[in-house]
C-alpha cells in the first residue's frame, strides 16, 4: 500500500506535500531570514527509498559540509539503532561510515557540493543487514543557510496507522511481521502469542527505521 504524508513547514507551520514543498521553502526562507544568515548552502530532498512519499524531509546543509555531517544527522533524526555501518553511493563509487578495522572511514570527509552537483540523488543505506535505504536529491543552492548544522524545513506528519483488532491508534509495531497494535490489544499479537514475549513490538515512531533491529526513535 502507497502511503503518502503532508509535512509541516518548521518556520510557517503550513503544511504541504512533496511537489508543493520546495517552492514554499524558498518562498518561505526569503521571508524569515536574518540579515545574519548571509550564506548560501544546499536544499537537499531526503525520503525512504521504499516509499518516497511517506518519510521525507528537506533540509538544508551548510555549503561545505561533509557526508559525514549528514550521516550523523540521519543517524541522529531517523535511524541510529546500534551503531551499524552506513555507506553513500553516488554514481558508481561507495563512501563508507567505517574502515574494515572499525574505524572513522576518510571517505565521508568529502564534501557533498562537490560530489553531488545539483539536480542530481544519491543512494543512502544505514545498516548492511536490515537496511534502511534513502534516497538524497541535492536540488538547488539556497540563501541564508544555517552554516553550523543541518537544519530541518519541512518534515513529513506521521503516517496514519491503525491496531489490527480495535483500529484505534496504535502505539507498537512488530519487529516480525511490522504489523501495528495499540497496548492494550498488544497480548492479542500473532507474533506475540507465538514468541510467548512481547519483546517483539517496538515503539511505533516517525522514522523509516521503525520496527527495524532494536530502533526505539530518536
Ligand atoms: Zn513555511
Ligand atoms: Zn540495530
Ligand atoms: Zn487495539
Ligand atoms: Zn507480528
Amino acid at each position: 500500500m502507497k502511503i503518502k504524508t503532508k509535512g509541516r513547514c518548521v518556520k510557517c507551520k503550513e503544511l504541504c506535500a512533496i511537489p508543493q514543498a520546495e517552492q514554499h521553502i524558498l518562498n518561505c526562507s526569503l521571508k524569515s531570514s536574518t540579515p545574519t544568515q548571509q550564506e548560501s548552502g544546499h536544499l537537499v530532498l531526503i525520503a525512504w527509498t521504499f516509499q518516497p512519499h511517506m518519510y521525507w524531509m528537506f533540509v538544508t546543509l551548510p555549503k561545505t559540509a561533509s557526508l559525514s555531517l549528514l550521516d550523523a544527522f540521519l543517524r541522529m533524526e531517523w535511524l541510529e539503532c546500534c551503531g551499524h555501518l552506513s555507506r553513500f553511493t553516488i554514481g558508481d563509487k561507495g563512501y563508507m561510515s567505517q574502515t574494515e578495522c572499525g574505524n572513522p572511514s576518510q571517505c565521508m570527509k568529502k564534501q557533498i557540493g562537490q560530489l553531488l552537483p545539483y539536480g542530481s540523488i544519491c543512494d543512502y543505506v544505514y545498516d548492511m543487514g536490515s537496511s534502511t535505504r534513502l534516497t538524497i536529491k541535492n536540488i538547488t543552492e539556497i540563501p541564508f543557510c544555517s552554516q553550523k548544522k543541518v537544519e530541518i524545513l519541512v518534515q513529513n506528519e506521521p503516517p496514519k496507522f491503525s491496531c489490527e483488532f480495535c483500529k484505534k491508534e496504535p502505539d507498537n509495531i512488530c519487529a516480525i511481521c511490522g504489523e501495528t497494535v495499540c497496548s492494550s490489544c498488544s497480548s492479542q499479537h500473532s507474533c506475540v502469542v507465538d514468541e510467548g514475549d512481547d519483546y517483539v513490538l517496538l515503539p511505533l515512531v516517525n522514522s523509516p527505521r521503525t520496527g527495524v533491529c532494536g530502533y526505539t526513535g530518536r
